[in-house]
């Protein structure tokens, strides 16, 4: 978060984490800057008007294109008119890749909830993820009839492409979770990071440890992902029947070249705990691994 206020700058590293410095890095030409280690903050926001968008396409010399999708918003000749960009978000999307068409431009007027008197300020982005939930995030904040409570947070998106090369990015995501008078301004603190669990014991996504005197949940938070086309072409290879059995086979290709073959029993249990695991989580749900 960029200000030229120092004192501001401060209050908002005692809220969200982090040291002030010297902003060396633009930011809008603001002085001091606060590199919060957050992944979300709570933020409110006044309304649908604290979301200002548009689509511009910026040139050497300036803005070429600035419309909102159907129409133009400048010049001032031109505005109202026809701007003829694609009338589907994807096409507009890859319409952009090439250079010739405008992008996204958000700008998120908000406050720190737990600090509102610091702000506002600003989150602007071209992100096209943001773009393409913003019709949801305004319609929410109509309902909230009001300043809303949200969660600016970015997120962590990692993935494989067809290719095989790996992506991860952040992508900004707003959460509308209600009326300050219902919605606290702080998120609890993150729960106490959890002990390794016993080699013996099937590993699980770590959630907090219930309340003493409540029954526990039930497991319902599993997170299962299965590169299906992956486990095909492997099977494939390693003329395996069923994926679990391309697992082990695959992993015991690996292993055996070592001729570790204690490792080998150990991945053998692992794989048949997980493909336990991966079937709870999966019953009563209609998935299968095609
Ligand atoms: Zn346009």
């Amino acid at each position: 978060m960029t200000t030229d206020d120092a004192d501001v700058a401060t209050r908002v590293a005692s809220f969200l984490g982090g040291e002030p410095q010297r902003n060396e890095g633009g930011g809008g030409g603001l002085a001091h800057e606060v590199l919060t280690s957050r992944e979300s903050v709570r933020i409110l926001l006044d309304g649908p008007d604290a979301v200002a968008a548009r689509m511009v396409l910026q040139g050497i010399k300036g803005i070429i294109h600035e419309c909102d999708g159907v129409e133009f918003l400048s010049p001032e000749e031109k505005k109202g008119q026809p701007c003829g960009c694609p009338p589907l978000f994807e096409n507009r999307k890859l319409a952009a890749k090439n250079g010739r068409s405008p992008m996204p431009s958000i700008d998120i007027t908000f406050r720190i909830a737990a600090a509102p008197a610091l702000g506002p300020f600003h989150f602007m982005t071209t992100s096209w993820q943001m773009a393409a939930q913003l019709s949801d995030l305004l319609n929410a904040l109509e309902r909230v009839d009001g300043p809303a409570v949200c969660d600016l947070t970015m997120e962590l998106v990692v993935y494989t492409t067809k290719t095989g090369r790996s992506v991860c990015y952040r992508k900004p995501v707003v959460t509308v979770l209600g009326t300050p008078d219902t919605v606290a301004p702080e998120p609890p603190p993150p729960a106490e990071p959890t002990p390794a669990p016993a080699p013996s014991a099937p590993r699980r996504k770590a959630r907090p440890a219930p309340e003493p005197t409540t029954p526990p949940a039930p497991q319902s938070s599993h997170s299962v992902n299965v590169d299906a086309v992956l486990l095909r072409r492997a099977a494939q290879v390693l003329g395996t029947g069923d994926h679990q059995e391309t697992v082990i086979a695959a992993l015991s290709e690996i292993v055996a070249g070592r001729q570790q073959t204690t490792e080998l029993a150990r991945l053998r249990e692992d794989v048949e705990r997980i493909a336990a695991i991966a079937g709870q989580a999966l019953q009563g749900r209609d998935y299968s691994l095609t």
